[in-house]
């Protein structure tokens, strides 16, 4: 076990690389037996999901594309329970068989307006694949196709996810300790 420190604050390792490889690869997996024939467009979420999709995306043997979107509600570890803005959505979606790549489903709030704005744009489907899901936190259903890690409520840093803009290179997942 290591204990490190972000902004004076200490963090214990929960979630090793190797884990996340394989459950990245295992969500890949159903996305490749779903989508077959389909060219889903991937949406990562920025900031948090830029690991996740990249890895999920290497792991894809199906045909697929990118774009990356924005929405942002959170500051240091509580959410401010104000949801913000779409940002970035450039190319059309309609039609289109849409999956957000998002790293944690938290309280849900985030995803429930995206979804809400996505729906608008008349996409032919849309799926949330969330690196980590915290349904002790949830507030609103939300429906979380494929899921890599189902975590107890704590706030987790590493592998894109920060604590106010660090630990994101941190290739394992540390837990805020008590
Ligand atoms: P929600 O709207 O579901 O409450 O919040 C989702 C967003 O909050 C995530 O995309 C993520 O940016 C942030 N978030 C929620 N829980 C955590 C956590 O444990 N660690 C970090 N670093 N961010 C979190």
């Amino acid at each position: 076990m290591q204990t490190i420190e972000i902004h004076g604050k200490k963090f214990i390792t929960s979630i090793p690389r190797t884990s996340i490889e394989n459950e990245v690869k295992r969500v890949a997996a159903e996305i490749n037996r779903d989508y077959k024939g389909k060219r889903p467009l991937l949406l990562g979420v920025l900031n948090g999901a830029f690991m996740f999709v990249a890895d999920l995306m290497r792991n894809l043997d199906i045909e697929c594309e990118i774009s990356f979107v924005k929405m942002s509600s959170y500051a240091g570890t509580t959410t401010t329970g104000a949801v913000k803005q779409l940002l970035g959505l450039n190319e059309s979606i309609e039609g289109r068989d849409v999956i957000i790549v998002e790293d944690i489903v938290d309280t849900g709030l985030t995803m429930q307006s995206m979804l809400e704005t996505l729906k608008g744009y008349n996409p032919a489907s849309i799926n949330i694949a969330s690196l980590f899901l915290k349904p002790a936190r949830l507030k609103v259903p939300i429906d979380v196709k494929y899921s890599a890690f189902t975590i107890p409520d704590r706030f987790i840093v590493g592998y894109g996810l920060d604590y106010d803009g660090l630990g994101r290179n941190l290739p394992d997942i540390y837990d805020a300790a008590e």
